[in-house]
């Protein structure tokens, strides 16, 4: 008998041909997750993937895993041969160990799955089995319905028991939608976007726009917090710092008022391009959310969209604001994000921005502007930050 954690993979175990690709990424991830706690071995059974390691470890590497895309379900088990007499015996320590947990418990029901169909017994046989080895063993009861314990028996070349499963994010390993570049600003907002693309397995780093000095040093620092934050899913992170400032300072003086906050969008959007073209991310990202705010009307996002080369992804568009406020708190960045410090977008801000903006008036608007210069040297003076892979703070359930 060996203490294993298994991990189950959700839609990973649907991509056909790519699914070794996609496993693969996915366990050299969970090595990287867990390499500073140890561990003897990752291996793949049979369609889920497994790790050995020492059992006082277990609690501690199933949080760290919970943050690994592209795994559904967590659970320690104990790994045995597949007679069904070792079955019998290891179901008997398991719930054991499930009722020392929880004396409450009075119901339980089996749960055989046969990922090998050559094995002697079917499902059913199994479960008997299993209901059998308890039955006699312990003072609770069959419920096929509504259990309070479920035992849970796979069968494939060896014999895994477990009793229970922890949720994690699902989702797809990182890096098998290529890399993208998220747009980081200090709010709540695009910290939720990079998470959820981070969840589609897009690798994420960030690029963030200031107006320094008018904004402090300490909005760059709520910034570099929320990054942090977010590095525990999505691993080391570089951040490309730009000082928006000279841009705004030329549009204030050459642009229409009202249309300000607009151009300064595309302004971010032409540099975002930018840095796509020079480090391959193949997409950006932003948490704009359709008519949240002035500039992010259907004519607003119709104006942005229309400079980069590549897809922009807006995974909160529709999203209800309570619900992005929810992902928010279960990621751990909220409490960071309300902290009240400007933003570059707020120096400029005018009194009435343009709720309909037209991609040829805003395009003759920005004719007195020497656009390529603007971009260059936002880019020649930006600073590269390098933001290493943090660990989950105050994560809810
Ligand atoms: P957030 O909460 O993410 O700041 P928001 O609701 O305040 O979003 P806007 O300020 O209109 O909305 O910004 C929309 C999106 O544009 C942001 O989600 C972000 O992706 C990008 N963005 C805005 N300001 C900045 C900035 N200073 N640096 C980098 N990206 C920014
Ligand atoms: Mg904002």
């Amino acid at each position: 008998m060996e203490r294993v954690i298994s991990l189950s993979l959700g839609e990973v175990v649907l991509k056909g041909k790519n699914r070794k690709h996609f496993e693969n990424k996915l366990i050299g991830q969970v090595k990287k997750s867990i390499a500073d706690i140890g561990f003897k071995s990752v291996y793949k059974d049979m369609g889920k993937v497994y790790i050995a390691a020492d059992y006082e470890n277990f609690d501690q590497i199933i949080e760290r895993v919970k943050h690994v895309f592209g795994i559904v379900y967590i659970s320690p088990c104990i790994k045995i041969n597949r007679d069904i007499e070792e079955i019998e015996e290891g179901v008997k320590l398991i719930t054991k160990e499930a009722l020392e947990d929880n004396p409450s418990i009075k119901t339980f029901k089996g749960v055989a799955k046969r990922a090998d169909k050559n094995y002697p017994l079917v499902s059913m046989e199994i479960n008997n089995r299993i209901g059998g080895a308890v039955l006699k063993n312990f003072p609770i009861k069959v419920d096929v319905h509504n259990p309070d314990l479920y035992i849970y028996c796979d069968i494939k070349k060896e014999a895994y028991l477990y009793t229970k499963r922890y949720k994690a994010y699902g989702g797809l390993p990182m890096g098998t939608n290529g890399r993208g570049l998220l747009l980081l600003s200090g709010g709540i907002d695009s910290p939720v976007a990079g998470f959820l693309m981070a969840k589609r397995g897009v690798q994420i780093d960030s690029v963030h726009f200031h107006s320094y000095p008018f904004t402090s040093e300490r909005a760059e620092e709520k910034m570099f917090k929320l990054a942090e934050i977010l590095s525990a899913f999505t691993g080391n992170m570089t951040i490309y710092s730009i000082n928006l400032l000279p841009i705004q300072k030329e549009i204030n003086k050459n642009c229409p008022e009202d249309e300000m906050t607009i151009i300064s969008r595309r302004f971010m959007m032409r540099i975002a391009e930018r840095l796509s073209e020079k480090n391959e991310y193949k997409s950006i990202i932003t948490g704009e959310n359709l008519g949240q705010v002035a500039s992010q009307t259907i004519d607003g996002l119709t104006v942005t969209s229309a400079i980069p080369n590549r897809p922009v992804f807006r995974p909160l568009i529709g999203m209800d604001k309570v619900n992005i406020i929810d992902w928010a708190k279960k990621i751990g960045t909220y409490e960071t994000s309300i902290l009240p410090f400007e933003d570059c977008c707020t120096v400029f801000l005018p009194k009435h921005p343009s709720l309909r903006p037209r991609l040829k008036d805003i395009e003759k608007s920005e004719e007195p502007l020497d656009i390529e210069e603007l971009v260059e040297s936002a880019i020649a003076n930006m600073k590269i930050i390098k933001v290493k892979e943090g660990e989950v703070q105050n994560e809810e359930e």
